[in-house]
C-alpha cells in the first residue's frame, strides 16, 4: 500500500456511487452489516407483500384458476427469461427450477448423453475444490455410466487433463470457497478443441459477475437462486441449455411437467420442446414468486448500467476492503482470493498468515466474534488441500464503502483485544 484509505475516501466514493439507490429495495436488519450474500442473499423489500398476495389471493381466493389467471404456470419461464438477461443468455433458453444440484444432474446426464457411446470419452474433469455437491453429483453418475471423475488439483492442470478421453469439463466459474473466477470463453474453447463439452456452474456468478454463456458458446449452465440472486432460503435454482443441445437431448428426471403437453394425460413421454423439458414436477409457486422479487431488485439495475456498473462497483469494493485488511490488520491475514480483476468473483477470502494456524486456528472464531459484533461474514473449513479461510461476500447491490470501512474496522478490534479467543466463539454451530 502506497496511500492510506480514509473513512473521508470511503464517504467520498459511496457519494459518487451510482447504484447507491439500489439499497432502498432490501430490507437490511438494523447494526448489521451483511457480506454473506455469497450464501444466503437478503431480503428484498418487495418480497413479503407479493408473496402475501400470492397466499392470499392467488392461492386463498383464485385457487386452481391462478395456474391460468395468476399465470403461475409459465413462471419458471418467465422468470428464466429474466435470469437470461444476467447470464448472457437469450429469451427462452432458461428455466428457474428444482435446485442447483438437481439441475446439475439434468445437465450432466444430457451432455453425457451428448457424446456418442462409442466415443471412447469415458472422463468427467472438474476440480477438487469444486463444490462438494456437485462432485457428489458428478460421482453418482460416473458410476452409473461406468465413467470416471477426474479431479485436478490446480486450475493450471485442467489443458492438460482434457486429453481425447474427456466427455465434460464440468467447472463452476466463480469458485465458492477462494472466488477465484476461470476465463468461461477460453477454457469452455478449450474442452471443445479437445472434443469435449462445458458444463458451467454459476452459483457464485449469476448476478454477481458478468456472464456471457452464448459468447463464450457454453454448452450446459446451472445457477443458485438464493445467493446473489436474492430469492429467499432455498429457492429455486436455474438451467440453461444452449440452443443446439435444447431439442436434442433429454435430461433424465422425465416428469410431466417437462412433457410437451402435460394437460393431455396421455401415458407416453414426449419432452416439451427447449429449455421446458428441464422441468419436473409441480412447481413452488410461492418460492418462485419469492425468487422473482429478487430477480426485480437485480434488474432494477439495468438502467444503471446493469451487470457492468455492479461489476465495476464489486471491483472496487472487493479492491478496498483487500486495501483496508492490509493497512489496519498487517500480518493476521494472507489472501487467498486473486488479486487480479479478471480472476475475481464478488467475495474476498483470507486465511491466517501463520502456517501453524492453517487449520484449527482462530479463523473460526473470529469469524464468530465478526458475527456478534454485526458483521456477517462465515467460515469454510480447510482440509489436507486447503486452509481454514474467512469468507466475505460483498453484493453491490446494497453494500456501500462506508460499510467496508465498518467491517474491517469491527475485524481490528476483534483481533487487537484478542476477542475471538472468547469461549462463546470457539464452539462449532451446526451451519457455518
Ligand atoms: C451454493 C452452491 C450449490 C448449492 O446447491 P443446492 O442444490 O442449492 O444446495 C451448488 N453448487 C455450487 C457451486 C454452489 O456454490
Amino acid at each position: 500500500m502506497t496511500t492510506t484509505l480514509t473513512l473521508d475516501d470511503c464517504r467520498r466514493l459511496d457519494a459518487q456511487d451510482p447504484l447507491r439507490a439500489l439499497r432502498d429495495l432490501f430490507t437490511l436488519p438494523e447494526g448489521v452489516i451483511y457480506l454473506d450474500g455469497n450464501s444466503l442473499g437478503v431480503l428484498p423489500k418487495a418480497a413479503p407483500a407479493r408473496i402475501a398476495l400470492a397466499v392470499t389471493q392467488e392461492w386463498g381466493t383464485g385457487l386452481i384458476r391462478s395456474w391460468n389467471e395468476a399465470r403461475w404456470f409459465d413462471l419458471p419461464q418467465r422468470l428464466g427469461d429474466q435470469v437470461a438477461r444476467l447470464i448472457g443468455a437469450a429469451p427462452g433458453e432458461v428455466v428457474c427450477t428444482d435446485s442447483t444440484s438437481v439441475n446439475l444432474y439434468k445437465v450432466l446426464f444430457a451432455a453425457l448423453s451428448a457424446q456418442k457411446k462409442d466415443s471412447g470419452r469415458t472422463i468427467v474433469v472438474s476440480e477438487r475444490s469444486n463444490f462438494p455437491t456437485d462432485l457428489y453429483i458428478a460421482e453418482s453418475l460416473c458410476r452409473e455410466r461406468g465413467l470416471t471423475l477426474k479431479l485436478v488439483d490446480d486450475p493450471s492442470e485442467i489443458p492438460a487433463a482434457l486429453t481425447a478421453e474427456v466427455a465434460v469439463l464440468m467447472l463452476t466459474h466463480v469458485n465458492y470457497r477462494t472466488g477465484a473466477m476461470h476465463d468461461m470463453a477460453a477454457l469452455t474453447k478449450l474442452a471443445h478443441d479437445a472434443g469435449a463439452l462445458a458444463v458451467w456452474d454459476l452459483a457464485h456468478s449469476a448476478g454477481a459477475v458478468p456472464v456471457a454463456l452464448n459468447d463464450a458458446d457454453a454448452d450446459f449452465a446451472i445457477g443458485c437462486g438464493y445467493k446473489y440472486l436474492n430469492g429467499g432460503p432455498g429457492a429455486p435454482a436455474f438451467a440453461w441449455v444452449n440452443a443446439r443441445h435444447a431439442d436434442a437431448w433429454q435430461q433424465p428426471l422425465s416428469g410431466w411437467w417437462g412433457h410437451a403437453a402435460p394437460f393431455a394425460f396421455t401415458p407416453g413421454y414426449r419432452p416439451a420442446p427447449g429449455v421446458g423439458r428441464y422441468l419436473c414436477g409441480t412447481q413452488p409457486i410461492l418460492s418462485l414468486t419469492a425468487l422473482g422479487c429478487g430477480l426485480d431488485a437485480m434488474l432494477a439495475a439495468e438502467p444503471l448500467g446493469g451487470m457492468q456498473a455492479l461489476r465495476t462497483k464489486s471491483l472496487a469494493l472487493t479492491d478496498t476492503f483487500i486495501a483496508l485488511v492490509e493497512q489496519r490488520c498487517p500480518e493476521h491475514f494472507a489472501l487467498v482470493t486473486p488479486r487480479e480483476h479478471a480472476q475475481r468473483g464478488s467475495q474476498v477470502c483470507l486465511r491466517m498468515a501463520d502456517p501453524s494456524q492453517r487449520i484449527g486456528g482462530p479463523a473460526y472464531a473470529i469469524v464468530q466474534a465478526l458475527i456478534a459484533r454485526g458483521v456477517v461474514g462465515d467460515f469454510r473449513a480447510g482440509d489436507e488441500h486447503m486452509p481454514d479461510i474467512l469468507r466475505f461476500g460483498f453484493t453491490p447491490l446494497y453494500l456501500g464503502f462506508e460499510d467496508v470501512w465498518n467491517a474491517v474496522g469491527n475485524l481490528a478490534q476483534v483481533l487487537e483485544e484478542e476477542e475471538y479467543r472468547r469461549p462463546e466463539f470457539n464452539t462449532r454451530n451446526a451451519v457455518t
